[in-house]
């Protein structure tokens, strides 16, 4: 997509701090980190969120987050690694361009809130399991 700024830095169009790339993605600094360090593994085809991922990109994507997390507690030796993955924009997601973040973690730095808990009687869990199951069966 010409008008995406994802596209831009995944494809080098516009300069950036690459940790690591492949054909399949570039791993840069996030320009607003949550943490000195904080990359994103950006995918090079324009892919909006994880629904709209193949299975041979969302592979290499992976290996690709796997790879820059080994390659972070070597380097940074932070005490703990977040790997974050939005989809829309009701889960946090601003940029409609696939993207994985990978932050490195240290106790008492604060930077992620935590969810609530809810009870098991609080919520119908059985019936949402049931339904993303009948879903899963839909897939090829
Ligand atoms: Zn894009």
């Amino acid at each position: 997509m010409s008008d995406c700024i994802f596209c831009k830095l995944a494809n080098g169009e516009i300069p950036t701090e690459t940790a690591y790339e492949n054909d399949y993605v570039r791993v840069i600094a996030d320009a607003n980190p949550a943490n000195v360090g904080h990359l994103l593994v950006i995918t090079k085809k324009h892919t909006a969120n994880m629904t709209e991922l193949d299975e041979e990109t969302a592979a290499e994507v992976m290996k690709a987050v796997r790879k820059t997390v080994i390659a972070m507690k070597t380097a940074l030796k932070p005490d703990g690694i977040n790997v974050i993955q939005n989809n829309g924009e009701a889960a946090g997601q601003t940029v409609m361009h696939f993207h994985m973040h990978v932050i490195p973690r240290y106790y008492g730095d604060g930077i992620l809130p935590t969810w609530r808990q809810l009870h098991p009687e609080q919520v119908e869990t059985h019936a949402a399991v049931a339904a993303i199951a009948a879903a899963l069966q839909e897939q090829k």
